[in-house]
């Protein structure tokens, strides 16, 4: 990948379900190691773009660029062709993705839930998929639960082992689509100590959140998402300090 290409790259994103238009036109760029704040009411269509970038939802215009390379299709001698099943995968493996709900899989352990895809799918050593995988729960703050399963864990400390299995795969960018929506107020912060961790340590992410502090703290650029419409982009400061739109005004007065 070129230095200067995006990691993310969205132009002019449209989807609909049915006639019901929901991504009217979204584009936006995102760096490499760079941390992009997606705010915006709910129903703005913020999940919808999320699903889009990894191809879980299929997108009916424009064009999604994950390190440089074109998401859902190919382009040869002008025209355009579906990627396959391998292509798609292949491409999935590149992007990391956290949601509200956790879904560790209950009858494994934390450490075995992070060592689960890099065996299964990647194929790799067990032995040292697990060194990798305590050094991960070390970095989640969650060395000494290895052992535990989800239920004996906080949400918190689930989402927290969810960061670490995104991790394990290696990707080059991570989606979070409000991680900690569902978390009991005192659960939150060790959540978003990782993801600030995780951004200092360069990783390039897009994430979804009510979080205002986190946006302003961590993010380097803040979208604005309002019915389907990037309503405004910027900086932090830009958009807390002089927001431009009376939505935005409105939305982020509701939120403080
Ligand atoms: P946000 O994450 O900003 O709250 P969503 O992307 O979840 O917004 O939803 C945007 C709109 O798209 C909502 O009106 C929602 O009902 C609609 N929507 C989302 N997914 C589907 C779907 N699979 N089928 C039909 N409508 C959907
Ligand atoms: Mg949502």
């Amino acid at each position: 990948m070129p230095q200067t290409e995006p990691m993310l790259r969205a132009l002019n994103v449209h989807k609909s379900f049915g006639e019901h238009e929901i991504l009217k036109g979204i584009t936006l760029e995102v760096n490499k190691g760079e941390v992009l704040c997606l705010l915006g009411p709910s129903g703005s269509g913020k999940s919808t773009f999320l699903r889009c970038i990894n191809h879980l939802e299929r997108i009916n215009a424009g064009r999604i660029y994950v390190g440089g390379e074109l998401v859902g299709i190919n382009e040869r001698n002008g025209r355009l062709y579906e990627q396959n099943e391998n292509e798609l995968c292949r491409m999935r493996m590149k992007i990391g993705m956290v949601f509200q709900s956790f879904n560790l899989f209950p009858h494994m352990t934390a450490l075995e839930n992070v060592m689960e895809g890099p065996v299964t799918v990647l194929k790799k050593d067990p032995e040292e998929v697990r060194a990798r995988a305590y050094e991960l729960l070390e970095k989640v703050g969650l060395r000494d639960w290895a052992d535990r399963f989800p239920k004996q864990l906080s949400g918190g400390q689930q989402q927290r082992v969810a960061i670490a299995r995104s991790l394990a795969m290696e990707p080059e960018l991570m989606l979070f689509d409000e991680p900690t929506s569902a978390l009991d107020p005192e659960l939150v912060g060790d959540v978003l100590k990782v993801m600030r961790d995780l951004a200092e340590s360069g990783m390039t992410m897009v994430v979804v959140t009510h979080e205002m502090e986190f946006a302003k703290n961590v993010a380097h650029k803040v979208v604005f998402m309002d019915e389907g419409n990037v309503l405004e982009q910027g900086t932090p400061i830009d958009i807390f300090e002089s927001p431009r739109h009376e939505r935005t005004k409105a939305f982020l007065g509701s939120i403080d």
